[in-house]
């Protein structure tokens, strides 16, 4: 209401109300990497300004969430939706973006696969509360309080949002158009979403990844492959890598292999390995999983050298200790929206 005598009194002044395309974007979990990615769009700001009313978004507007209630359903042309579905308040304006936009975009990992806040579904609600609230040296809280959903004081009650058991993706509680993958996204995927809709060209069909192609990273990337048998991983600052041969042949862990190509390969392309954020590829349902069948088919178990059973176990034991972390490895962007899921509460 207040926003709306606002609005009456500037209009009273002369000045109009827009009359361009809503657009929208929303932070739930995450880090504001996202927010950071569409202003990486440079000058093609002013284009978005031009064709949109760039109309909500927190942190970088003073738009209330009562603002966005008063309008029709739809009435907003393009929301992302970037984050993860961690509390209450987020699954709330996850539906009621969902309400109020022609198209709803999972944007970013977090939103589109659960990113790393869902790294946190390996542990319960409960385990978190007492390693930031209790065990956290930082803290000094000799009551031993942790946050509770309401608290009863003279006033009355004071309410937060609800900490959810677990993490969950944009599509695992509401209906979702598209996704652009990523940690975070390339500028140009973004552009060339708001460039399509701007232009009134035909989207992809619903539920379309937009900026991820139909293949993997390594069809991007452009080293050299020779399919090796290593005998251990090494991490990233235990060896300098070979700048022209395939990092997974070096003993490098690179998700190339089990992730969506679309990015160019940026990350091998500067000696680092693909992590995998752009979310498994077309047909593949569970990207840890595919990624563990690959490491299968390259480790070197000494077949061949005639070892025993038991030093065969102890070989393989040997080579799959040098990785330091499985979930956060193999499960770094893809957890919640994995059939492994992480834990459901
Ligand atoms: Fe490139 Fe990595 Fe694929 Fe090797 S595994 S070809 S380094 S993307």
């Amino acid at each position: 209401m207040l926003y709306n005598n606002k609005l009456n009194k500037l209009q009273e002044r002369g000045y109009r109300m827009s009359t361009k395309p809503k657009l929208s974007m929303y932070w739930a979990s995450s880090c504001g990497g996202c927010e950071v990615s569409l202003v990486n769009i440079n000058e093609k700001i002013l284009d978005l300004a031009a064709n949109f009313d760039f109309y909500f978004c927190p942190c970088l507007l003073d738009t209330k969430k009562k603002d966005i209630e008063a309008l029709e359903d739809g009435e907003i042309a393009i929301t992302f939706f970037n984050g993860a579905i961690r509390t209450s308040e987020n699954e709330e304006m996850a539906h009621l973006m969902r309400e109020k936009s022609k198209i709803l975009i999972a944007f970013g990992s977090c939103s589109y696969e659960g990113c790393i806040p869902a790294l946190s579904n390996l542990h319960t609600k409960a385990a978190h509360f007492k390693s930031i609230y209790l065990d956290n040296p930082t803290v000094d809280n000799p009551h031993g309080i942790v946050p509770k959903t309401e608290t009863e004081v003279p006033e009355g009650t004071l309410a937060i949002p609800a900490f959810y058991e677990s993490v969950r993706t944009l599509s695992q509680v509401t209906d979702v158009d598209y996704s652009i993958p990523g940690c975070p996204p390339e500028p140009k995927q973004v552009w060339g979403v708001i460039e399509a809709v701007i232009q009134g060209k035909a989207l992809p069909p619903k539920g379309s990844s937009l900026g991820a192609g139909n293949s993997t990273v390594c069809r991007e990337c452009e080293r050299k492959k020779e399919d090796k048998k290593i005998t251990r991983f090494y991490r990233t600052w235990e060896i300098i890598p070979d700048t022209q041969a395939c990092l997974l042949d070096q003993g490098l862990i690179c998700m190339g292999i089990a992730t969506a190509d679309g990015c160019g390969a940026l990350c091998p392309k500067v000696n680092m390995p693909c992590t995998g954020c752009y979310g498994p590829p077309v047909g593949t349902l569970d990207q840890g999983a595919k990624m563990v069948a690959a490491l299968g088919a390259i480790i070197d178990i000494g077949e061949k050298k005639g070892l025993s059973e038991d030093e065969l176990v102890r070989c393989v034991d040997h080579i799959i200790d040098s990785i330091p972390d499985y979930s956060g490895t193999f499960y770094k962007y893809s957890l919640a929206g994995s059939i492994l899921g992480g834990k459901r509460g």
